[in-house]
């Protein structure tokens, strides 16, 4: 018998266990023995009494997120193991160790085997984010397994949880610094590289940990393609296309956000780029306002990167719609010879739904549309093979004839 409380699937609903997805689904659960709170290990055994595996229980629809297929209870050194494996991971893709990258996802949920936790690593801080009760538990043995594999290169370890460790009304977490060496002064930590551009991340106030590092091959491609266009960042945040497109010979840079802070460091990220005022200019408004109030053929590159339109299934055909209308409005402003950057971080839109939506957009315009690169998220931002739902980036590159 194990000491972990046991949940006991119905007769036949192991198989996807077996083929090592992380999930355990509410509906498959038969019994259950002990009296698990969120946020316990618990095991996993088929009807039979098989043990499967074990990992973080929740009262939630996934009720289980596996952490191990191999023991019923996690191994003393669990924690540094898997945060050693990430790192290895990040080392052998080259962002360990890069100076003109100093910043880059250290775990990608499910993609880490790790369900439930994101660390983002900006310099020496790992800003850790939990959307898990039992991944907020185990703050600390994260934090002394992050000590562990990072010795003196770690400066600190911030918690961002408050806004995704799902405690409802009882909300436990409030962010703040976990840990962080004597001489720490968070304001001079605050610089990052992204391939040798900088840019200032505040995880504090920022949206997410602070920056969004699945843009960063994306951003580099829009530098490959920006020699003397007049570009159009739409959903701006802090400015990562904007600074890549002008470091690859922007004409002019127009940026648009509807937070009036990510603005205000968007401006900060271009000055510290030594890009002057001349080249490019920000606007706190509504994207899809702003586009449509826009001249027709006034831009020759479009960045379109919305936040999630679907937060869940059941949005879906909104969002679908959403795209499409975003698109169109995109493509029918283009200037004819334009690159548009379009992206969709809705998990729930797969590519072949996101592609979908943006061949109506072209067909209801009515123009000659080519698709010349299909985008995707980067290494550090992994998908597990056994979890395609891993994959919730996608985008395409048009050139609009
Ligand atoms: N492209 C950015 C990340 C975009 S995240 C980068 O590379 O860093 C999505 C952004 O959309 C957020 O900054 C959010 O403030 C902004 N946003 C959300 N709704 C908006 C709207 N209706 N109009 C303009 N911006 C919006």
């Amino acid at each position: 018998m194990s000491v972990h409380p046991t949940i006991y699937l119905k007769k036949g609903r192991e198989d996807s266990l077996k083929r090592f997805h992380p999930w355990v689904f509410s509906g498959a659960v038969e019994r259950m023995e002990g009296s698990p709170v969120a946020g316990d290990v618990v095991s996993v055994r088929s009807s039979s009494g098989e043990f499967l595996a074990c990992g973080h229980y929740q009262k939630d629809s996934i009720c289980v997120r596996i952490l191990s297929f191999d023991s019923p209870e996690l191994p003393k050194n669990f924690w540094y193991e898997r945060l050693q494996a990430a790192y290895d991971a990040r080392k052998a893709s080259r962002l360990v160790g890069n100076r003109d990258t100093t910043c880059y996802r250290l775990v990608c949920g499910e993609g880490d085997d790790l369900p439930g936790l994101i660390i983002d690593i900006y310099g020496g801080t790992a800003v850790v984010q939990c959307h898990s009760v039992g991944m907020f538990r185990s703050r600390s043995e994260i934090t002394d397994a992050l000590r562990q594999v990072y010795g003196i290169g770690l400066d600190a370890v911030y918690d961002k949880s408050s806004g995704t460790a799902p405690f409802g009304r009882n909300n436990e977490s409030s962010d703040g610094y976990l840990w962080r060496s004597a001489n720490y002064d968070p304001s001079s930590y605050k610089e990052c590289l992204e391939y040798g551009h900088r840019f200032f991340v505040d995880w504090e106030k920022g949206q997410k940990t602070g920056f969004f590092l699945d843009q960063r091959e994306n951003r580099r491609l829009v530098e490959k393609y920006a020699s003397g266009r007049n570009v159009l960042n739409l959903f701006c945040y802090t400015g990562g296309f904007s600074v890549y497109a002008l470091a690859g010979g922007a004409k002019h840079v127009d940026s648009v956000d509807s937070s009036r802070s990510a603005i205000s460091m968007l401006e900060r990220n271009i000055e510290l780029n030594g890009f002057g005022k001349g080249s490019s200019e920000a606007f706190c408004a509504d994207a899809a306002d702003f586009l449509n109030c826009s001249p027709d053929g006034r831009y020759d590159m479009l960045v379109l990167d919305p936040p999630a339109f679907a937060k869940h299934r059941a949005a879906l055909p909104n969002a679908l719609k959403a795209y499409r209308h975003l698109n169109a409005s995109a493509i029918s402003k283009a200037a004819s010879g334009s690159f548009i950057f379009t992206f969709s971080c809705s998990q729930v839109v797969d590519h072949d739904a996101f592609a979908l939506s943006v061949f109506s957009a072209a067909a209801s315009v009515g123009r000659r549309v080519k698709i010349v690169d299909r985008l995707n998220q980067p290494a550090d931002h992994p998908v597990n093979i056994y979890h395609p739902e891993g994959e919730y980036l996608k985008g395409l590159a048009l050139y609009v004839e």
